[in-house]
């Protein structure tokens, strides 16, 4: 339940009104300042509230609101309709995600490999532009068998990434064990696809102060990927960013996946939190990643999530839906003047840098 006053209320006003509502409800509140309102969230059983009552505390109360939804803390109505930023602090500066804010890439291999493999990549995915570099250290893997995940020793890797190119670092925890290891290096925790639902897990990361990514479940409907958020949030964690990457459909022949890009405009009638579109697990193709990352874009998408490899065809993980680093520099190339159009293009002037590096890449590899 939301309880907006006016903002003008009086500091004292307002100390009565929350303490009024603590009183006689026996409830949660939170405050919200917006924009233009200050909100009080009530959480908890609030079924039994009778919304008149609450009216009667003061007369700077404008409205009170029931949240329909299962989702509380995730719903628009939670921030009354205000889109929520992410903001994460990197070495090379401050990156927004949110919908009044440039598109953010986030660029890398699947998973760490080893020290050459992930420099460079850091390297020209920096120098194309992207402001997070991806890798796995920790790898969630269909077979038992199949390449794992270096772990330790791959976050160290992903940390001389960082210190050697300032990106932002993102890597998926697997295990409540490895959070406070995994959050040691990663500026965002990414929770994997197969474990949306792992409950102990969101309420661990939902302890921590790190940004959260949480990737759409393989099957997984829009309203249990919004209460899985929910779990993060309601521990403590407001910095939650959705993923969706694909969800499982009847075609696995041509398409690893099913792109849902509907979600975009859906998620924005339903929640204040930032999207991140994946097009390398929802189409398991490289070839088909360049068109359905330049449709994020125009359906409005926070931020973009590529996997990139210095040799695909030799990756551990994920290989063919890989982007090349060449292929790589030109859909950024191609990308940015559409973000551009949409009205989300980077303060940052990016072909000069991009072309340098273009030949960083040529002279490197001869
Ligand atoms: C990944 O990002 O490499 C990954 C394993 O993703 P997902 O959880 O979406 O399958
Ligand atoms: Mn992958």
């Amino acid at each position: 339940m939301i309880v907006t006053i006016n903002k003008r209320t009086p500091a004292a006003e307002r100390e009565r009104i929350t303490t009024e509502l603590r009183r006689q409800q026996n409830i949660v509140t939170e405050e919200i300042v917006g924009q233009n309102k200050i909100a009080y969230a009530l959480l908890g059983d609030t079924a039994r509230i009778n919304p008149d009552l609450i009216e009667q505390i003061s007369p700077f109360i404008e409205q009170v609101l029931r949240i329909e939804k299962p989702f509380k803390r995730a719903s628009l109505e939670f921030r009354q309709g205000q889109p929520s930023e992410v903001t994460v602090s990197t070495p090379n500066g401050a990156v927004t995600f949110g919908q009044n804010h440039p598109l953010v890439i986030i660029a890398g291999p699947c998973s760490v490999e080893n020290e050459e493999m992930i420099i460079d990549t850091a390297r020209v995915v920096k120098a194309a532009g992207a402001q997070f570099l991806r890798g796995g250290a920790y790898k969630p893997r269909t077979s038992p068998y199949a390449f794992q995940g270096h772990g330790e020793s791959a976050l160290g890797l992903l940390a001389q990434a960082r210190e050697a190119t300032g990106l932002g670092i993102i890597t998926e925890v697997m295990d409540t064990a490895d959070v406070e290891q995994v959050a040691a290096v990663a500026d965002i925790l990414q929770i994997g696809a197969r474990n949306m639902q792992n409950y102990p897990l969101l309420r661990k990361v939902g302890a921590k102060n790190k940004p959260v990514l949480l990737k759409r479940g393989l099957s997984a409907t829009i309203e249990e990927w919004l209460m899985a958020a929910e779990y993060i949030l309601d521990a403590g964690n407001p910095n939650v960013i959705l993923c969706e990457r694909g969800i499982r459909s009847f075609d696995s022949k041509y398409t690893r996946n099913t792109l849902d890009l509907s979600v975009v405009p859906v998620l924005r009638s339903l929640t204040h939190l930032p999207i991140v579109i994946d097009p390398s697990h929802a189409t398991g193709k490289s070839e088909y990643v360049p068109t359905m990352a330049m449709a994020a874009i125009a359906a409005g998408t926070d931020s973009l999530m590529i996997e990139v490899h210095p040799n695909p065809a030799e990756a551990m993980s994920d290989g063919p839906q890989s982007l090349t680093l060449e292929n790589f520099v030109r859909l950024m190339q191609e990308m940015m003047p559409l973000a551009q159009f949409c009205g989300r293009g980077s303060t940052l002037s990016l072909p000069t840098a991009t072309t340098s590096k273009v030949s960083f890449l040529s002279k490197s590899r001869s």
